[in-house]
């Protein structure tokens, strides 16, 4: 039996290949052999091209089906996919290909697969061992330097398998697919879901209302950010009605507020199935398709994976082990044996704690990490680009609550300057979740004993910058 991810995939494709994998809203839909086919000719351009195995294939492009062949035909070919945010700017762009250096940089995947039409078909998937890596998914670092986590072929499906079986996926599913597809939520859980049943996806580029309201009649299951969800509750076209023919609404990526949930539950009837996860594990803890899902808790580790807390106290940062964990930082053996222990435990940084019967709960990030509207921001990383600007002394970043994106970059500066200014100059360097929405000047910013800059205390000084 074959551990190349795609045929485990692939196996579970209809036996009926003119069933709609893609279905477009006012467009033609995408067939599992459309898909098939497409898949093979794109590994058999790759091969062409010289792609071997356990070379990089490198992709910043729109979200459209072709990319999703993209990412297959990468998979088929032994070759390890590297997918970038679609916001990176060009200079972030080039760190990433630099430290991956992937054989081929797609920005093109319709072209890219358009080309492949004359390609001989890759009708072999080329073999490879659970232990292969498939992907490698950068995660931005405290240090600011950006890590690659890297995934194997054997951790995606081991994932996968849980996922499909928790989530009581069947191919009478349809799945709403409106998260990007450069993040391991919208690429590896909601994709590899609906390929192991062989299901449709309503396939929407983006999460825009209107398109949501009308697939969400077609559609049996939808995963998204916490802020897709705020977003529906905010429409009044979205109805008990409207949400009637769906029999699960998941988040996760980042803490669903339990307005959020209550809320959502009144109107629908439905409790959104909370989960938690991160690129270095894909998922890690759900709560149960049946049983109770409990605002505020992200639920039970999936079957197969231990998990921890660290530090003997009660509440502590969470570390976890199982098959589904990241095998490493690309190039980086030292970051990778400072963040596991010495009993193989990753140390995730998230802290939470942990009731008697296994349930888990998160309140919180050991680092100060920032979650924008579902994406990571690293107030390092911000604060570096900040404190070259002219006129800026030294800067603080940090996330303050906001009303659609979760939390919003905020920065407080030591300096001179003009709020917008400041604003637009970092979004030069910065993508835009990642440039700091708000500005303040302060005269000093308050530090401990050891020179640290309190974060916690600005956080509370600008709870109210976004209210
Ligand atoms: P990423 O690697 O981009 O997927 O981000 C992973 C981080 O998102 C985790 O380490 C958590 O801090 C956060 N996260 C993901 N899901 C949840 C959740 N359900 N509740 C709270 N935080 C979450």
């Amino acid at each position: 039996m074959s551990e190349n991810l795609y045929d485990i995939l692939a196996a579970r494709f209809p036996a009926d290949r003119a069933q709609p994998c893609f279905i477009r809203l006012g467009e033609a839909a995408i067939s599992y052999g459309d898909l098939e086919v497409a898949v093979a000719q794109t590994a058999g351009h790759l091969v062409r091209k010289g792609v071997g195995a356990g070379d990089r294939v490198a992709l910043q492009a729109p979200k459209t089906w072709q990319a999703v062949a993209v990412y297959l035909a990468t998979l088929k070919a032994g070759a390890v996919f590297l997918p970038l945010n679609t916001a990176y700017t060009p200079s972030e762009v080039e760190y990433f290909l630099a430290d991956a250096e992937p054989a081929l940089f797609l920005t093109d995947a319709e072209a890219f697969v358009a080309e492949a039409a004359d390609a001989p078909p890759l009708e072999t998937a080329v073999a490879c061992s659970a232990s292969d890596l498939a992907a490698i998914i950068y995660t931005s670092g405290t240090t600011g330097r950006s890590k690659g986590a890297m995934l194997t072929h054997g951790a995606l499906t081991a994932n996968a398998l849980a996922l499909h079986e928790a989530w009581g996926f069947s191919p009478d599913d349809v799945l709403l697919h409106a998260l990007p597809i450069f993040h391991v939520h919208g690429l590896f859980v909601a994709l590899h879901c609906a390929f192991l049943s062989g299901c449709p996806m309503v396939w929407l580029a983006r999460f825009e209302d209107d398109a949501v309201l009308e697939g969400l009649a077609k559609s049996t299951v939808m995963m998204g950010v916490p802020t897709f969800y705020t977003r529906l509750l905010a429409n009044p076209g979205f109805t008990r009605e409207r949400a009637s023919h769906m029999r699960l609404f998941v988040s996760g990526s980042a803490p669903l507020l339990e307005s959020t949930f209550l809320e959502f539950e009144e109107r629908t009837g439905q409790p959104i199935l909370e989960r938690y996860g991160m690129s270095e594990a894909v998922i890690i803890t759900t709560n149960p398709l049946r049983g109770e899902r409990i605002a505020g808790s992200v639920g039970y580790p999936l079957p197969g994976v231990e998990l921890r807390i660290g530090g003997g106290a009660e509440t502590g940062v969470i570390e976890i082990r199982g098959p589904s964990v990241f095998s490493g930082y690309w190039r980086m053996p030292e970051k990778t044996a400072e963040e596991f222990t010495a009993d193989g435990f990753f140390v995730t940084g998230d802290v939470g704690r942990k009731d008697p019967d296994g349930r888990v709960w998160i309140s919180g990030r050991a680092k100060d990490l920032i979650i924008s509207g579902g994406y990571n921001v690293y107030p390092k990383e911000v604060e570096l680009v900040l404190d070259e600007l002219p006129g800026v002394v030294e800067s603080a970043v940090i996330g303050a609550p906001h009303p659609d994106f979760g939390e919003g970059v905020v920065a407080v500066v030591i300096g001179e300057g003009r709020e917008a200014d400041l604003i637009a100059q970092a979004r030069e360097r910065l993508a835009a979740y990642k440039s700091p929405k708000r500005v303040f000047f302060v005269d000093e910013l308050p530090r401990n004993a050891m020179g640290k800059v309190q974060k916690n205390l600005l956080r509370d000084r600008f709870a109210d910058a976004f209210a």
